[in-house]
């Protein structure tokens, strides 16, 4: 499982750091952004806003996804 954030449509409540606070932050700018240990990935030009989802993460990344207001977490599967 992957996960991304289009920041360009986040709303900046922070329901998904509320959510999975192992695999998203709310940055200093409002936004929310992956990470993962002590990395965020905020080079979303650089598209590596991807990350690969731990297994004992991906039911809080799904319901993130589901429960946010944005609409702007992508989760695929591989
Ligand atoms: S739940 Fe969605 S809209 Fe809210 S902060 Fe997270 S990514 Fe942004």
């Amino acid at each position: 499982m992957r996960v991304r954030i289009d920041q360009g449509l986040c709303t900046g409540d922070g329901l998904c750091e509320q959510i999975a606070p192992a695999m998203f932050v709310l940055a200093d700018d409002g936004l929310s952004y992956i990470k993962e240990g002590d990395r965020v990935y905020n080079d979303v030009q650089g598209g590596d806003g991807v990350v690969v989802v731990p297994t004992s993460f991906e039911d809080a990344v799904v319901e993130a996804s589901q429960e946010c207001p944005g609409e702007c977490i992508f989760v695929t599967t591989d």
